[in-house]
């Protein structure tokens, strides 16, 4: 008999491609990463840098249906690249980085845009905007050998087959590992860990009736449709 005074809620967890679950702790993301897509949303990247925010872990939505989120009129994809660790510490330096990974999966961060722009105005902070119910979409994790870092590779998002967003991997204005240092140097990184790794230009609203398809070189596709609430 356990102490707890209700059930706790069940771990969230993602697929591993070949099998198994990737039991998630937290969720870390990356904005302004891709110097195309600070200038779409009106900044300058040469003063610019990217940032830092986060995402609950029950965000975590592992693509197929999905109902329409709620409280927004404006609802944007973000296509990214996600790194999944299996150990992490604090003040991990650039160069042992890689040890870190577990592997990568192809991803959406949703961004309710209509509250992330009262945010921004108001100087205020991005949680209602981006940690909403399942904003972190996320595919099959693929394994990595150790010490493999994905610094290239095409990352696209199409809706309705319609292609939305194309780029690379390599324009990251952040590469994985300096992603790692830094965030390392704010939070302790464990087992477990997500890291959204920021989206090109190209970004625009989901509606309902919408199928949405992240696909990453060398990963598994997410893809997930917009369903009325
Ligand atoms: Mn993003």
């Amino acid at each position: 008999m356990s102490d707890f005074v209700f059930a706790p809620p069940a771990q969230i967890a993602v697929p591993v491609k070949g099998g198994g679950l990737f039991p998630v702790r937290r969720i870390f993301c990356v904005g302004k990463n891709y110097a195309d897509h600070v200038k779409e949303m009106g900044g300058d990247p040469k003063d610019v840098p990217p940032v830092f925010f986060t995402k609950p872990a029950d965000a975590v939505h592992t693509g197929g249906v999905m109902r329409f989120p709620l409280a927004t009129d404006n609802l944007h994809y973000e296509g990214e690249m996600v790194v999944a660790l299996k150990s992490g510490g604090a003040h991990i330096p650039e160069a042992d980085a890689a040890r870190h990974i577990f592997g990568y999966a192809a991803g959406c961060d949703l961004t309710r845009r209509d509250l992330q722009a009262v945010a921004k105005e108001k100087s205020g902070p991005w949680d209602i905007a981006k940690a909403l119910d399942d904003g972190a979409v996320i595919g099959p994790i693929s394994r990595y050998e150790e010490n493999t870092l994905l610094n290239s590779g095409a990352i696209n998002l199409s809706v309705n087959g319609e292609t939305r967003q194309k780029s690379d991997l390599s324009l990251m204005i952040w590469s994985i590992p300096e992603i790692i240092a830094r965030l390392s140097g704010l939070f302790t990184l464990k087992a477990g860990d997500l890291i959204y790794t920021g989206t090109p230009e190209g970004v625009g609203p989901l509606v309902t009736g919408d199928m949405c398809r992240v696909e990453v070189d060398g990963l598994e596709p997410v893809e997930f449709n917009m369903v009325a609430r």
